[in-house]
């Protein structure tokens, strides 16, 4: 399946990014482990995948600048190879209604949400290419499906990953790299655990399966999405969500 393969995911040291990382390591992929602040829990992510027998290495990087991303890539393929999977996860939310949104607030959600997928995916891009072989996989939202009050900064950029993606399912296609989104609806992570009890109970109540989100339940779709046996699967979007936006 996916043995053997260098993987980077940017934000797997929490939540859905280390469910993925933790699964592609035991899949035999060689995983690359980016974070921003938490380095000991990037740690112990790597920790779970040496403890399943897989390698990894940490990586840390503010995907969110330029500069930070070249660099990440440059360590990575010092120390692993060129990416062959990459999943774009590393997210954060600033809420606030339209009226009170401020510019900081939109920034910096647009700059780590969306521009980050637009720098790590250029970054891999060529050594794909040149390889006939690539899986992107980036990790939008429900929100940026459907759009979320309070959201209007986070569902913007979540919606913008849809267009970076199936913009490159279309340019490398024809070369064995495919691109694809998943969109999780409400998964039980540090993002989510702030959020009001009654919040939670209305969300509860839309979703058909009768639970919220697992972390691993995301990352179950991404190994499919990066597997071989999905290379025919370019361009989509998939949510995992419970059947909440169907
Ligand atoms: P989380 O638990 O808050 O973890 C966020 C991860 O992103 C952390 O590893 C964090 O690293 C990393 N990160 C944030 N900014 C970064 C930056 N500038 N550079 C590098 N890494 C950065 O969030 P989560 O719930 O797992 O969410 C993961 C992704 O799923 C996000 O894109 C989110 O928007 C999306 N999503 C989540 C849900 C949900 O219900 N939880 C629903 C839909 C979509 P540090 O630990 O170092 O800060």
């Amino acid at each position: 399946m996916s043995e053997g393969r260098v993987a980077l995911i940017t934000g797997a040291s929490r939540g859905i990014g280390r469910a993925i990382a933790v699964e592609l390591g035991s899949k035999g992929c060689r995983v690359a482990i980016n974070y921003q602040n938490s380095e000991a829990a990037a740690e112990e992510t790597r920790r779970a995948i040496q403890a399943s027998g897989g390698e990894a290495i940490v990586v840390r990087a503010d995907v969110s600048d330029s500069g930070e991303v070249k660099k990440l890539f440059e360590t990575v393929n010092k120390e692993l190879g060129p990416v062959e999977i990459l999943v774009n996860n590393a997210g954060i939310t600033r809420d606030n209604i339209l009226m009170r949104m401020t510019d900081e607030e939109w920034d910096v959600v647009l700059r780590t949400n969306l521009n980050s997928v637009y720098y790590c995916a250029r970054a891999a891009i060529r050594s794909m290419l040149k390889a006939r072989f690539g899986r992107i996989v980036a990790v939008s939202s429900v929100s940026g499906l459907v759009g979320n009050a309070g959201q209007v900064n986070y569902a913007a950029a979540k919606a913008g990953i849809l267009g970076i993606v199936k913009s490159i399912a279309r340019e490398a296609g024809s070369r064995g790299v495919t691109a694809n989104v998943i969109a999780p609806g409400y998964v039980e992570t540090d993002m989510t655990a702030a959020l009001a009890e009654a919040a939670k109970t209305a969300i509860l109540a839309r979703i058909p399966a009768g639970r919220y989100g697992a972390p691993e339940d995301i990352a179950k779709a991404a190994v499919f999405l990066v597997s071989d046996d999905a290379s025919y699967i370019n361009g989509q979007v998939l949510a995992v969500d419970g059947g909440m936006t169907m």
